[in-house]
């Protein structure tokens, strides 16, 4: 009988002191954590008849990811604006700075200054929803997701919901509309086909147990052919004949006229409101260019039943982004909508642009390889982030392409110290120049330069 192979493997006591000679800086738990992953895996591999690969090179590089901090700062250059994989939209500075301050020190979260006593901590932020967005009343909750949740608890608790087939959508994996439903318990009425729902046939399945008539924005595929859907407006019509209320989750909303940008209407929150919806809700991180966040806006009367609603406070917001969001909204309402990344790259003029793209090249030749080349090309890149299926805005990239494949050339970007996520593209990787921030030339000038070893 040949011995198990499983005996042959170091113990974590004895890879946690090869660890600690090649790195001296790993602190313990680290080295203990990647030392246990490592011979787990290899451990893994061998029941299933694999083998168990080089034990020490994974537990080195278990290590180099846990000692990194997570979420990492990495640069955007695959031109998607709102990425959900990079954390969709980034902060102002203003709306950074204010959630530093208030992070790192004491705030009047829940204490009114006048007085002294116990205050409420979403005042300030409900007033400037009313303020920016014409509405008669908001809130905020952690995310789009709560926003749902709470509505439909809040407004057809133990009641029935009617919604589309063609709405019935999953996004991100983990958010689907039925499963929301469930959790929310309501009962899910679905109505129309796939392709095609009629007034009809929401008329038809209307009746004494029937607690909200629900319309969700297709955010992340569009439907072109043989298709036909109820306008909002139509949908509050006959909502409002039978005495139900009509929630819009509109998912990815802005307060800023994006139509010039040749952006679909739909997105823009007062035209929505305009509808007559009673209560319209999406997320701070998409379009409006804030952080993570549910919005919700509408009638007075449903917003203080949701505010009073048990589950108000388990899907409140942290103060951080609390903070954030404060400040997102004041520049919005104070006409500096350009201070927010997202909205300044979907309304930047494409001569900036390829300005940025031509100055990017310059660094990125200088830093290249022998043997690789690059050039400034013009590209389009989808808007992302669930927000505008199918849409997608010119721009311009620094092409690179090497004696590597392009695969190969991005992982290395991926790997550098300040991670660099590229478009791939045929044999190329491109640098867009849309997502770049503040910074991030320097941090691509660093990583180009490790292509030289790959
Ligand atoms: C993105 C989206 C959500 C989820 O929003 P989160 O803020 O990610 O929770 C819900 N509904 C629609 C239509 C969306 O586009």
């Amino acid at each position: 009988m040949s011995p198990d192979p499983r005996r042959a493997l170091p113990s974590v006591d004895r890879l946690m002191r090869e660890l600690a000679e090649r790195h001296p800086e790993w602190a313990e738990w680290l080295r203990r954590e990647a030392s246990r992953q490592a011979i787990a895996d290899a451990r893994a591999a061998l029941e299933t008849g694999a083998p168990a690969g080089e034990v020490r090179a994974r537990a080195d590089r278990i290590g180099m990811t846990l000692a990194r901090p997570s979420p990492l700062r990495v640069v955007n250059a695959t031109g998607v604006v709102l990425h959900t994989n990079l954390g969709r939209s980034a902060l102002s500075t203003a709306a950074s700075d204010a959630a530093r301050t208030v992070g790192s020190a004491y705030s009047d979260l829940e204490l009114d200054l006048e007085t002294g006593s116990r205050g409420s901590r979403l005042l300030g932020i409900d007033t400037l929803l009313r303020v920016v967005s014409g509405a008669p009343a908001g809130m905020v909750v952690n995310n789009n997701a709560a926003a749902l949740l709470l509505a439909l608890s809040a407004l057809a608790g133990g009641k029935e919901v009617v919604v589309s087939r063609g709405e019935l959508v999953e996004i991100g994996g983990s958010f689907r509309v039925p499963d929301i439903m469930e959790q929310a318990g309501v009962r899910l009425v679905e109505v129309g086909t796939t392709n095609r729902t009629h007034a009809r046939d929401y008329e038809a399945a209307i009746g004494p147990e029937t607690g909200v008539l629900l319309k969700v924005h297709r955010s992340n595929f569009a439907q072109s052919g043989f298709v036909a859907e109820v306008g909002l407006a139509e949908l509050v019509e006959i909502g409002h004949a039978h005495g139900i209320p009509v929630i819009d989750d509109l998912g990815s909303g802005t307060f800023v006229d994006l139509r010039e940008q040749g952006l679909p209407e739909d997105s823009y929150v007062p035209t929505r409101l305009a509808s007559g919806a009673d209560l319209v809700c999406f997320s701070g991180d998409k379009l409006l260019g804030g952080p993570q966040a549910g919005i919700l806006l509408g009638g007075a009367e449903r917003i203080d039943a949701l505010k009073r609603h048990p589950l108000a406070r388990a899907l409140r917001m942290g103060k951080l982004a609390l903070a954030a969001l404060d400040v997102t909204l004041r520049q919005l309402v104070e006409g500096d909508a350009d201070a927010l990344p997202t909205v300044r790259q979907l309304r930047e003029p494409q001569a900036d642009v390829e300005a940025r793209a031509r100055s990017l090249a310059e660094r990125v030749a200088k830093a290249l390889p022998p043997g690789s080349k690059s050039e400034v090309i013009e590209t389009r890149a989808p808007v992302g982030g669930g927000s505008l299926p199918g849409f997608e805005l010119p721009s311009h990239a620094v092409a690179i392409s090497g004696s590597s494949s392009s695969l190969a050339m991005a992982e290395a970007l991926r790997d550098a110290p300040v991670p660099v996520v590229a478009r791939i593209e045929g044999n190329r990787v491109l640098l867009d120049a849309k997502t770049l921030l503040t910074g991030d030339e320097e941090a691509i000038e660093a990583a180009v330069r490790l292509l030289g070893l790959v």
